[in-house]
Parts: structure tokens; sequence; C-alpha cells
């Protein structure tokens, strides 16, 4: 008989749970232009969808990210798809469920909007809570089994985005992170967010974990980074786990293209420091391909 598979709120605080790589830069990769609406492939391409999960899973990825990064309405709009949450969300989520079979699971994700809440920008609250809110819904509906909300850099728009994710799926795991950047000694967000703040409103919100994506660290802040987000999580917590997504090294821009370079090899290292320091949960974000997963899932299940 085939061992039930637990639920993802279980499994996440049972050992080492691996997230996937970057799903846009791989994207590129595979040929799709940049400046193509990706979360539009979902509707349009799903078997170059499909292919890029398929290859994480193979990798050794416990869960898949769904390609839905830019699927809320304001995003979709620079497309002249704002009418299309719905559809592209769950079919973003159906294709990644069709591919994640036996113990794997889905995270439904969902990004930034590219705008800031009033006054700072056009955003206002109660509009953005019902984006979000419509987003994470579409998610579920298509099967994801918990919701990742990356790359924010606003707390103002990541507690919306956590309260209408939650409102959304009761008892749904919610993970949330944050983009932050070395500022000094210490990290922030572009919009001055420090760890302790955003550890702070994240754990008063009751998300699941809390981690870091993206930015412009070198692999060695990002384990600084990691070491400071663990300690900041654990003032307040024991039970909130530490999540972390770096890209693939410090982006670097060559003839007008910004590429990732570091090797599956360096990335194993860092990863292997940055679970030492407490975090329990790991992938990666721009430029980190199967590779990269691969080599961090033998490591991590050889001395399992
Ligand atoms: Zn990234």
């Amino acid at each position: 008989m085939p061992i039930p598979k637990a639920a993802l709120s279980e499994r996440i605080k049972r050992g080492v749970f691996l997230l996937d790589g970057a799903v846009g830069t791989q994207l590129i990769a595979g040929g799709i232009d940049v400046g193509t609406c990706n979360d539009y492939l979902n509707v349009d391409s799903p078997d170059i969808v499909s292919d890029v999960h398929r290859a994480y899973l193979q990798a050794g990825s416990d869960a898949v990210t769904t390609n839905t990064f830019g699927a809320n309405k304001y995003a979709l709009a620079r497309h002249g798809l704002a009418d299309e949450v719905v559809g592209i969300n769950e079919a973003g989520a159906r294709i990644a469920r069709q591919a994640a079979t036996d113990q794997r699971y889905v995270l439904g994700d969902i990004g930034p909007t590219g705008d800031f809440l009033e006054p700072l920008g056009r955003l206002k609250a109660d509009e953005l809570r019902d984006a979000f809110a419509r987003q994470a819904e579409s998610l579920l509906a298509g099967g994801a089994d918990g919701l990742l909300i990356e790359t924010m850099t606003a707390l103002d728009e990541m507690t919306i985005a956590v309260e209408a994710a939650k409102s959304a799926g009761a008892g749904v795991p919610v993970l949330a992170s944050m983009c932050f950047d070395k500022a000094g000694e210490s990290f922030r967000t572009m919009m001055g967010v420090g760890l302790e703040d955003a550890a702070e409103k994240l754990v008063s919100l009751g998300v699941d974990a809390i981690g870091f994506n993206c930015g412009t660290a070198t692999l060695d802040e990002y384990v600084v980074l990691a070491e400071n987000l663990v300690s900041a999580v654990r003032e307040l917590s024991d039970d909130v786990i530490v999540f972390a997504e770096p890209n693939a090294g410090k982006p670097q821009q060559v003839e007008g293209e910004v590429l990732y370079k570091v090797s599956p090899d360096e990335f194993v290292a860092a990863a292997e420091s940055i679970l030492s320091v407490g975090v329990s949960m790991i992938g990666g974000c721009c430029g980190t391909s199967p590779a990269h997963i691969e080599a961090v899932a033998k490591r991590i299940r050889k001395t399992a």
C-alpha cells in the first residue's frame, strides 16, 4: 500500500525540506523571450511549464512552486491580462499538481504587484487585499497544498498578502519571504525593512515559515543573512520555520544580460552552511537550475 502523504504543515516540520530553483530564469534559458508574460504560459504553453516542474522533481525537490509569480491583477495588467487572474492561477496550480505526484507538494506562488500602497503608490489596501485573495483562492482551487509569498520588499504589502492568503485557505500553510540586501553591517529590503521588523510582523501574523529570497548578496553574505534571520525568528518563536532561497550568487551584468555564475558545487557549499545555522527549508531563486537543486538533494540525502 502506498504511504499516505503527510499534510504539508506536518511535513515541513520534519527534517529538511527541499524547495525548487528558479522558474523564470529556467523559462528564459528554455528559449522564452525576456518580457513575455511568463504566467500566461500556464494557459498558452502548459508543456513548457510542466517540463520545468518535472526537471525539479527529478532533481529531488520536495515541492514545486507554481509559475504564477506575476499572476496578480496589477502585474498582469501590464500585459493586458488583468481579467485572466483566475484562469492563469488555476492553470498554474493544475500543471504543478499533475507533475507533483506521490510524496511531492505544490506551493502556489504569489509575488509582489510592482507598485506601492498609498500614499507612496497607487495601491488601495482593500483592492490589494481582494486581488491577493483572488489569486490565492485560484491557486488553491487548482490544487496547491500551500502558498508561498515571495520577493516582497514592503512590509505593508506583505502583511496584506499574508492576510489574504490566510483568509483564502483556512489552515493552509503560508510561507512568507522577503528580499533582503546587504546594508552596511545588516540586511534590509529595498524599502528599508530590517530582519527584526520583518520577523516580528510575520510571526504575529501567524505564518508557518519566514524566509528570504532573491536579492543582490554574495553566497557568503546569504549565509550571514540566514544566521541573522534565524536569530531574529528564534527570539520570537520556536515553531516558525526559517527558509532560504538564495540566487546563484550575485547578479552580474554581462553585455546587457544578467548572469548568475555560481556553480552547483559552490551553491551546495553555501546551502550546507545555511542549513547548519538552523534553516530547514531550502531552494534557490534567480539563476538556480535543476543542477543546483540536484546537487543539494544529493548532499542532504546522503547525510539524512
Ligand atoms: Zn530571484
